[in-house]
């Protein structure tokens, strides 16, 4: 249970990226079955995912008797079209027999989001608000931020 936030200043202007990879307290496997579902009232999934229909279906699935698989984390996201990222909770539910993977949008073109890992995220080309593009080079980046 720890992550890691990088944050990459583009080079024109100075405005940070932040490139995250992890899982965090809060989405142990406990926070996707059905009996921990809530957490001080809320659901526990609000806090993890924040669209609302991904949330719904995740809901839907754990009720009819889908569990969630290992390898869930917090990821890095990608729009291929606006060359932005997003931090997004990456996790699949099974039943046994299907299994179920979120599909995340890109909020500002609707296009579906990559999710792409950390060994892969270098050379990723980002553009910034400045309209500058530059690509993603972890190892020459500052000393990141690791959460627990
Ligand atoms: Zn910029
Ligand atoms: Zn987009």
């Amino acid at each position: 249970m720890s992550g890691v936030t990088y944050s990459i200043p583009c080079p024109k202007c100075g405005r940070i990226h932040e490139v995250t990879y992890g899982t965090s307290m809060i989405c142990t496997n406990r926070a996707l079955t059905v009996s921990s579902l809530y957490h001080g009232g809320r659901p526990l999934l609000e806090y993890i995912i924040k669209s609302k229909s991904i949330r719904d279906k995740t809901f839907e699935l754990l009720y009819s008797g889908y569990s969630l698989n290992e390898g869930y984390c917090y990821s890095t996201y990608y729009c291929s079209k606006c060359k932005k990222i997003f931090t997004r909770f990456h996790f699949s539910l099974s039943n046994g027999t299907d299994r179920w993977e979120p599909e995340y949008h890109c909020w500002h073109c609707k296009k579906t989001l990559s999710c792409i890992m950390q060994k892969d995220i270098n050379d990723t080309v980002l553009q910034c608000k400045c309209g500058f593009e530059f690509k993603v080079d972890l190892n020459s980046c500052p000393e990141p931020e690791n959460w627990s």
